[in-house]
């Protein structure tokens, strides 16, 4: 058995009213077995890892995530004729190591930005299901797991022609949610709007495609299996579907009305809101994004509503979670601490809140706070090392010293990132 104690080491343990602590956190194999407060507490029989005083929060939670891209800016996922050239390669014997190799470097990189859990909603060909059973036997390093494979949708809905499969029929929908379910998912991921980029009018982002009874049709076959249905929901419209039909998290998400709150409140639903891909799409010059101007009008759209979203979520005391929807233009596999950043700043909650929120809450959300999510005796030791105060400060997030993932350390941890995205969302970041 491995057992080490990480001493002075000044703690945030997850919880939005807690504040840093100094204690030594004993772990053993994957994990915490008790945290002591002492000066000096007696480490016999543990290797001592001294953090000197070096800050310590709970290992990073993102539900909202694709494995299959960079975050470069492309136009694979918005149609055309590149979309279909790609599509080509994808669903070959080629493409299923090329998805392979995109997916693991994915998730290295997640996790080496602080990122000890991923929930992965919606990916080609069943390529995380394979990298969780990989990660999960100990043949890959990786954050731990959980995931969607394809995203269900109706034909014409968000991600048809690439990552989703489609039925129009309220028992083809039930088939395709066996069909993951065979598959070894995790929980079903379904697109009842649109996407903003998908968007053809202004003022319409996150059109309705999915209607109420092919929603509660999912909804019903995915729990009768015992799975858990994550939905993408850009518009009011939706998220008045997916508050009726009991979908368990609704993704990117809108305002509430009264009674919009309480049925989710009933069935315990939660709302994920997303700002890495929304505000770059918003703040950037068109010139660097290619956005013809109704789409940049729509995602301003889509930025207003996920701030009220997430601020009636708290109002009226429904899980709020946040996610980076990695993949999508600008959105990189190495920037949940952006994500942080731009939820404090645009929900306006404390650094320790938004912190809680990017831990506790999103472990809520995928369904592993039992095992994951604060720093607390009997949980993994997932958990992150830097040399600044993240209460002060939510950029000292940024530049980790030390990973700790399910008990195993990583030192000195660096994404790959890439200076022409970092330049140009350093300059969104300070303007906000
Ligand atoms: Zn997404």
């Amino acid at each position: 058995m491995s057992k080490k104690v990480f001493l002075n080491a000044k703690t945030f343990d997850g919880y939005k009213d807690s504040d840093i602590k100094k204690c030594a956190i004993f772990v053993e194999d994957e994990k915490i077995v008790g945290i002591l407060y002492d000066e000096n507490p007696d480490t016999r029989g543990y290797d001592v890892i001294d953090l000197n005083g070096k800050f310590v929060v709970p290992g990073l939670v993102n539900p909202h995530v694709h494995l299959f891209g960079t975050g470069m800016p492309s136009k694979v996922i918005s149609g055309g004729n590149s979309q279909k050239a790609v599509m080509k390669i994808v669903n070959t014997k080629l493409g299923d190591a090329i998805l392979g190799i995109l997916v693991k470097s994915a998730a290295r990189q997640q996790l080496l930005s602080g990122v000890t859990t991923v929930r992965a909603v919606g990916d080609f060909k069943y390529s995380d299901v394979k990298l969780r059973d990989k990660i999960n036997s100990g043949k890959v390093i990786g954050p731990r797991l959980k995931v969607s494979g394809p995203a269900i949708t109706v034909p014409g809905g968000h991600g048809d022609g690439t990552f989703s499969m489609t039925s129009d029929t309220e028992d083809g929908l039930r088939a395709l949610v066996r069909k993951n379910k065979e598959a070894g998912v995790d929980f079903i991921k379904i697109c009842v709007t649109g996407g903003v980029i998908d968007a053809k009018v202004r003022g319409e982002p996150g059109e309705v495609k999915m209607n109420e009874a092919q929603t509660a049709a999912v909804v019903d076959e995915a729990h009768k299996l015992g799975l858990r249905v994550a939905s993408h929901t850009e518009s009011f419209k939706g998220v008045e579907i997916t508050a009726k039909t009991g979908v368990d998290t609704v993704e990117h998400g809108a305002p509430l009305t009264p009674e919009m709150a309480e049925e989710m409140k009933k069935t315990s639903s939660a709302m994920v809101v997303t700002y890495s891909p929304a505000l770059p799409l918003q703040k950037l010059d068109p010139s660097i994004t290619k956005l013809d101007p109704i789409c940049v009008y729509n995602t301003g759209i889509v930025v207003d509503n996920m701030t009220q979203g997430a601020k009636d979520c708290i109002e009226n005391d429904i899980l709020l979670g946040m996610g980076t929807d990695s993949s999508c233009p600008f959105a990189t596999q190495y920037n949940m601490w952006r994500e942080v950043y731009f939820f404090q700043k645009r929900v306006g909650v404390s650094n320790a809140y938004a912190l809680s929120v990017a831990t506790l809450n999103n472990a809520k959300v995928v369904g592993v706070d039992d095992v994951t999510g604060t720093i607390e005796k009997g949980k993994c030791a997932d958990m992150i090392v830097m040399s600044r105060n993240p209460l002060d400060d939510l950029t000292a997030l940024r530049d980790l010293d030390m990973i700790v993932v399910r008990g195993k350390i990583i030192e000195n941890p660096r994404p790959k990132r890439n200076g022409n995205i970092e330049r140009e969302l350093d300059g969104i970041s300070l303007n906000l």
